[in-house]
């Protein structure tokens, strides 16, 4: 799986569409604080399924919406779109949108899909919202003091087999 290209709009500090093109190799993203490091991080993070508002550093998940300044009004939605390729090589393109008072939305490809089916194609991958390879301010903390359960879970994911639970516990509530 292979980043490519992240476009935001509406997306906490992204209130204009932004694009940024991710070249192969290592990117590092500085500014000064406040200028939407994090934020970039967490868009990555949203756009593959995120569900926890809490690690969004939000209250509720509409508060990625552009909330507004003196100068600006809020915006209605946000939308991060994140263009790549699979571990086949094949092109890739994920859609989440979440629009207020109506909730997320999700496309892969041009079709729309469920917010299960990007978790798991991400999950298959090694990747998605809760991957190891995510480590945002406060993380390495958390490791350390995480219980043993929560820290194989973490295990789990780095090593690709989180999907596999995915769709046990899928299956076992059926
Ligand atoms: P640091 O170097 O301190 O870690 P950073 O570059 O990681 O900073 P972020 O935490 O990504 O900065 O960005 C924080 C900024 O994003 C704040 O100015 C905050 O007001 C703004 N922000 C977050 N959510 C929203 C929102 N929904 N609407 C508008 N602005 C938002
Ligand atoms: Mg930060």
């Amino acid at each position: 799986m292979e980043i490519r290209r992240l476009r935001l709009s509406g997306f906490k500090s992204f209130v204009e569409p932004a694009e940024l093109r991710i070249e192969p190799g290592l990117t590092g993203v500085v500014g000064p604080n406040g200028c939407g490091k994090s934020n970039l991080l967490e868009a990555i993070r949203w756009v593959m399924g995120e569900t926890s508002a809490k690690s969004m550093r939000s209250g509720g998940m509409e508060d990625v919406i552009f909330a507004g300044t003196e100068q600006r009004p809020p915006r209605q939605f946000a939308e991060v779109v994140l263009t790549g390729s699979d571990d086949s090589g094949d092109e890739l393109e994920v859609v989440r949108r979440i629009e207020r008072g109506a909730g997320s939305a999700y496309r892969v490809n041009g079709n729309d899909v469920r917010a299960k089916d990007v978790a798991l194609a991400f999950a298959d991958a090694a990747t998605g919202a809760h991957s190891p390879a995510l480590v945002s301010q406060g993380k390495i903390a958390h490791m350390i003091a995480a219980k043993p359960a929560e820290r194989r879970q973490m295990l789990e994911e780095a090593a690709g087999i989180a999907g596999l639970h995915v769709r046990r516990k899928d299956a076992e509530s059926k």
